[in-house]
């Protein structure tokens, strides 16, 4: 079964079509400037070199799809003879409320309900439901799949998910820690289990998906007890831009003192904090390692604040679980940041984790990289969110 798996953002369209026979990608691409000027798709296909590359206006999510189909019935980028072979398209949908537990097909009911939703994640949710009825105009016979962020973290008792405001909150708004990047915790913790060698019911794991966006996830016999993502992707961990936890006073503080609205106020913490605010200098990891070893002080600043972030949730997940026995790395910087990963695991031993430098000099490649007498395991394990929505939606439409 072939399925197709869409990822939407506002003015973005992530995709991949994978063959579920083997799990492999066949191709995999991306449409930005989606709606403005510049509009481009660039796809590539396994084991063929260069890059299909379409640059025409898209005026919407519609014409981002019809192109991706056209891409991928492409001679020699694609991967399909037409587009009939598409048998199941799986969407990425970043928030789910308190509505969704699980992936479910994709039904008039659930739309309404994803909707329901757009006011607790007004970037992402809009745009996930673009793409839902783009597919639905495009591929009408299609049965389609939504896999949300916020699925796996409805696990979480009430006393990790409510916060210490009034309860009618709660009840009014659903003010309340929902936690994101759920597809990719629940991939990892699955894969870190395998690597133990146990069934996932019998371990405690922390899973700390580092990218641009990042969050940590305590994950108790397979299930998520509690995670630093909150009412919205911005809790937690300093991030590229995100501020991450902050004492909530400083918002009427700035409110005041900078003559701030609501959505200003939402830009700063969002778009203009994390790294990138405390350093000026820039959102990516990369950049900030650069500076600081040119002797940037505040750029040094910056990654000594977030690795000492992601060490205080290791330690409180830790205490919380009464032990953990493996803590695994994800995402861009988990992936890639041998530097981050090793001054987060520095001075660990107390906890019985103890890294090993040199098995850690290792980017994107499954590997254990904690020494042969470290009581908890430390795992690399590249994320694989495509490959969670595709068996999703494969386990649903059959
Ligand atoms: P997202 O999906 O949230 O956009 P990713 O998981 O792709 O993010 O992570 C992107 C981030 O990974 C980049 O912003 C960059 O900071 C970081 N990154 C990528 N490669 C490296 C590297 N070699 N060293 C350190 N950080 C890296």
């Amino acid at each position: 079964m072939k399925v197709l798996v869409l990822n939407c953002g506002s003015s973005s369209l992530k995709y991949q079509l994978i063959d579920m026979s083997n799990e492999e990608a066949l191709c995999v691409g991306l449409v930005e400037r989606i709606g403005i000027e510049g509009s481009v798709l660039k796809q590539e296909k396994e084991g063929v070199e260069g890059k299909l590359i379409k640059e025409q206006p898209m005026k919407n999510h519609q014409d981002a799809i019809k192109l991706v189909l056209e891409a991928l019935i492409d001679e020699t980028y694609g991967a399909v003879k037409s587009m009939d072979e598409i048998e199941a398209v799986g969407h990425r949908v970043v928030h789910g409320g308190e509505n969704f537990a699980s992936s479910v097909i994709i039904t008039e009911e659930v739309k309404n309900a994803i909707k329901g939703c757009f006011d607790l994640a007004p970037l992402h949710n809009p745009a996930n439901m673009m793409g839902i009825e783009a597919c639905e105009e495009i591929l009408p016979n299609v049965p389609m799949v939504a896999v949300f962020d916020t699925a796996f973290h409805q696990t979480m008792p009430k006393k990790s998910y409510l916060y210490g405001l009034p309860y009618e909150l709660y009840k009014k708004y659903g003010i309340r820690r929902y936690g994101f990047h759920g597809t990719s915790h629940k991939y990892v913790s699955q894969r870190a289990a395998d690597m133990l060698g146990k069934d996932i019911k019998d371990t405690k794991i922390i899973s700390c998906h580092l990218g641009n966006g990042a969050s940590i996830a305590a994950i108790e016999g397979g299930k998520c007890i509690d995670t630093s993502m909150g009412f919205t992707p911005l809790e937690g961990l300093i991030m590229g831009t995100r501020c991450g936890d902050i004492d909530s006073a400083i918002i009427p503080f700035l409110i005041e003192k900078e003559n701030l609205t609501p959505q200003g106020l939402s830009d700063l913490m969002n778009k203009e904090s994390g790294v990138y605010g405390m350093t000026g200098i820039s959102s990516d990891f990369r950049d900030i390692e650069k500076a600081a070893a040119e002797g940037h002080e505040l750029a040094q600043v910056a990654l000594d604040a977030y690795d000492q972030t992601v060490k205080k949730y290791i330690g409180s997940y830790t205490a919380e679980m009464n032990g953990v026995d493996a803590i695994v790395f994800t995402a861009g910087v988990g992936e890639n940041g041998i530097e981050t990963r090793e001054s987060i695991m520095r001075n660990m031993d107390f906890l019985g984790m103890k890294l090993d430098k040199e098995a850690n000099k290792v980017r994107g490649k499954e590997t254990v990289i904690s020494t042969a007498d470290s009581k908890v395991k430390i795992l690399l394990i590249p994320t694989n969110e495509e490959l969670v929505i595709a068996r999703d939606t494969v386990a649903l439409v059959k």
